[in-house]
């Protein structure tokens, strides 16, 4: 047995032959024309073709995987008509005297070069869509037959890398998983394996030369591993988790596309917490109404020195575009107390917890504040981003964050970067003095979200890190869900919404009482969002009494 380690695209396993998925390169004859009138028209003619195979393409990608990731092949229709790639092309067959095809070649490699050498994701991942496109074009032009793969039989697909559009023209009922060399668990066609459910890794190692063609193989897609010539006991223990995650799933998948919504009519957002981009296949995968935390500081932590405005700025604007446009509320840092980066150089403290912590670190370092101000307001362009800040205690911090925040605007405004102006600001509940004082906190702020792991801690004077204290603390003890009760009364009185992004949110056990109190959203881990959903659906308020005395 072979075993190659890898990173995971989607979990879930597959078990089957190896089909090497073969990538017909084209040859190019013609190199040479003396008519570029005549290669000119060759050149429109192809696009012309490829124009109409992308809208096919399209609309059965919309039929398969929705609309979202069918609008890459939008993108390639509009690269086709971009004046930039087709004046390139036209430029190679007049002056230098070359075939369509030649001249097509040459603008792919020196595209998907420039493209490459952007120091920006989002621009990187274009350039695998100019050679896509390129591609289309040379084989259109060279009556090539389409790339693709031979069997018949379900397989597991072993390739270099895969374009968009070869992933969705494969048979989706013949491809069991998916090995790349090469590509990035961002990439387009990433997301449409996830979206379409199939297991896959990216293993550099995995060997292309045909070798393991038709073997017998299995990915082990959580786990981001490949095993060749599989042994029986693992074959054995893989079918057996294979047949419970289709169990989970079948149940599950059920409830993907429907409303979170009480049998009496009350509606529910569920949102998800991350902690970084790796979380967002997750996210998509449990159907998230959009990301209701997202842990700023697990940058920092990351990160052995202060990340900069751009990086920042790459990693929010990576999240918002992987939303397509629904709310991605992204906390700012919350540093100290268990969270500790060296290079923040915090004193040692008697109380952690109490001390320099979430905002307070913020409002005494402005320029880290800034920064990542900054980098949120310039990636709130790019989908439907909401800050929001945590530990607060009173109204004057708010008062200091927004002649912080105005700070920032001026400056973006002085240099004409483009930022949503109405980008919604809210807070975290999660200090008794917070919940006490919500009512004059929700005229300050766009929404709530209850941090319930903290605000335990705080009412019920627990460290949360201490197993000692453990059985002294009662994650429903009635101060807690009194405070809940009372924060989001204050918010409906004043007209804003309040969640719930704490651990309790994923409480099952209490999922009817939040209802109950008329909490608007539960954000909680990506693998909660469809079992709470289920909740949701069996739950009638009407007939729930809840005593809070
Ligand atoms: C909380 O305190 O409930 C919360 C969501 O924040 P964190 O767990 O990151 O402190
Ligand atoms: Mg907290």
């Amino acid at each position: 047995m072979e075993k190659y380690s890898g990173k995971s695209v989607f979990g879930g396993i597959a078990i089957g032959r190896i089909q090497m998925f073969k990538k017909r390169r084209q040859e190019i004859k013609n190199i040479k024309s003396d008519n570029p009138a005549f290669e000119i028209t060759r050149f429109n003619n192809a696009r012309n073709i490829a124009i109409a195979e992308l809208e096919n393409l399209y609309n059965k990608s919309l039929k398969e995987v929705g609309e979202e990731n069918a609008a890459i092949f939008k993108i390639h229709q509009m690269m086709l008509n971009d004046i930039n790639y087709t004046e390139c092309v036209e430029n190679f067959i007049t002056k230098q005297g070359v075939s369509a095809e030649f001249a097509i070649a040459a603008t792919r490699d020196s595209f998907h070069y420039m493209f490459s050498e952007i120091d920006n994701e989002y621009i990187k991942a274009r350039s695998v869509d100019v050679r896509d496109v390129s591609e289309r074009l040379i084989r259109i032009l060279c009556n090539a037959e389409s790339n693709g793969m031979d069997s018949k039989v379900p397989s597991i697909i072993v390739s270099d890398d895969l374009a968009p559009s070869e992933t969705v023209q494969l048979d989706k009922d013949l491809v069991l998983g998916f090995v790349t060399a090469h590509g990035s668990s961002n990439s387009h066609t990433a997301i449409l394996a996830r979206t379409m459910g199939i297991p896959a890794v990216i293993s550099e190692n995995i060997p292309l030369d045909g070798s393991i063609n038709g073997k017998m193989a299995v990915i082990d897609g959580y786990n981001g591993m490949v095993y060749i010539d599989p042994d029986k006991r693992l074959v054995k223990e893989m079918q057996t988790i294979q047949i419970k995650e289709l169990q989970r799933r079948n149940l599950l998948s059920k409830l993907k596309g429907k409303e979170n919504i009480t049998l009496d009519g009350k509606k529910v957002d569920l949102y998800a917490n991350i902690g970084n981009t790796k979380d967002l296949s997750s996210v998509i995968e449990n159907d998230a109404d959009g990301i209701g935390l997202f842990r700023s500081e697990f940058i920092y932590l990351e990160k052995n020195s202060f990340p900069t405005e751009e990086e920042q700025f790459q990693i929010y604007k990576t999240v918002a575009e992987s939303l397509s446009g629904k709310r991605v509320v992204i906390r700012t840092l919350d540093i100290g107390a268990d969270k500790q980066a060296d290079y923040f150089n915090l004193e040692k403290e008697e109380n952690p917890a109490l001390g320099l912590r979430g905002i307070r670190i913020c409002l005494t370092n402005h320029e880290v504040f800034k920064t990542q101000l900054r980098a949120l307001y310039r990636a709130s362009v790019f989908g439907q981003i909401a800050i929001m800040y945590p530990l607060i205690t009173s109204v004057e911090e708010i008062y200091e964050i927004k002649r912080i925040s105005d700070e920032v605007k001026k400056e973006l405004d002085k240099q004409n970067i483009p930022y949503n102006r109405d980008i919604k600001q809210g807070i975290m509940i999660e200090t008794p003095a917070s919940a006490l004082i919500s009512d004059k906190l929700a005229k300050e702020v766009d929404f709530f979200s209850i941090g319930t792991n903290d605000l335990s801690q705080y009412a019920l004077a627990i460290d949360r890190q201490n197993s000692e204290v453990e059985r002294f603390y009662n994650s429903h003890h009635l101060a807690v869900l009194r405070m809940i009760k009372m924060v989001v009364d204050n918010a409906h009185k004043n007209g804003i919404r309040a969640g719930i992004c704490g651990d309790l949110g994923g409480d099952l056990s209490l999922t009817e009482t939040f209802i109950k109190i008329g909490v608007d959203e539960l954000s909680v881990l990506p693998s909660m969002i469809l079992p709470l959903r289920g909740k949701i659906r069996k739950t009638d308020t009407s007939k729930i009494d809840i005593e809070f005395e």
